[in-house]
């Protein structure tokens, strides 16, 4: 049986992040006046996600996303081709009218853990360095994007042979991360 693919970019194996890298460009898919993105920062938290939100490219089971400080992030070229793909979700969605490609996914709630970063698809830049994906998260919402549940337990081995841990949220240090930000929130946590 052939291996189940997981995404492109981790299939045959997962490209080490490289030190001292400090960031690139995220390049459209249009063949013509492509959406650019410059980031100039490392990426952090890379990972592989089921949900059936972030963009995957075409034949994909998981999406491989990363996070960046959204002072870092900004559209260098053709910004008027982007546009919110969902503007009532928690992580805003701007994606390529051309192609469809999301470019950046940016938190808006100023309340929110996540608020401060931008989500990225470092496969779109032709620089090579950024962080390696290190986990999964969302695995069972494939399901929702039409997986058969009789392969889950396949995908689970392969994403562990591939050393991506499958979690069915996010991994327990950015699950800690939100319920510290909650905690400090309520004013249970001090500090
Ligand atoms: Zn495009
Ligand atoms: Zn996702």
């Amino acid at each position: 049986m052939a291996a189940i693919s997981i995404h492109p970019s981790v299939d045959n194996g997962i490209r080490p992040t490289a030190k001292d890298f400090a960031g690139g460009t995220l390049v459209c898919k249009c063949a013509q006046n492509p959406v650019e993105v410059t980031v100039k920062s490392q990426s952090a938290h890379n990972h592989a996600c089921g949900c059936t939100k972030c963009w995957k490219p075409k034949g994909a089971l998981f999406s491989v996303v990363a996070v960046v400080p959204r002072d870092k992030l900004s559209v260098s070229k053709n910004a008027e081709k982007l546009a919110v793909v969902d503007t009532a979700a928690t992580i805003q969605r701007h994606a390529c009218k051309g192609c469809g490609v999301h470019l950046y996914g940016r938190v808006e709630k100023t309340g929110h853990p996540f608020h401060g970063l931008d989500f990225i698809h470092t496969e779109l830049s032709p620089q090579t360095g950024w962080s390696a994906p290190e986990f999964a998260a969302f695995v069972s919402s494939i399901i929702e994007a039409g997986a058969d549940p009789a392969q889950m337990g396949a995908v689970r081995a392969r994403l562990r042979s591939l050393g991506l841990e499958p979690y069915d949220c996010l991994s327990p240090a950015l699950m800690d991360y939100i319920a510290t930000h909650l905690a400090k929130a309520a004013g249970v946590l001090k500090g």
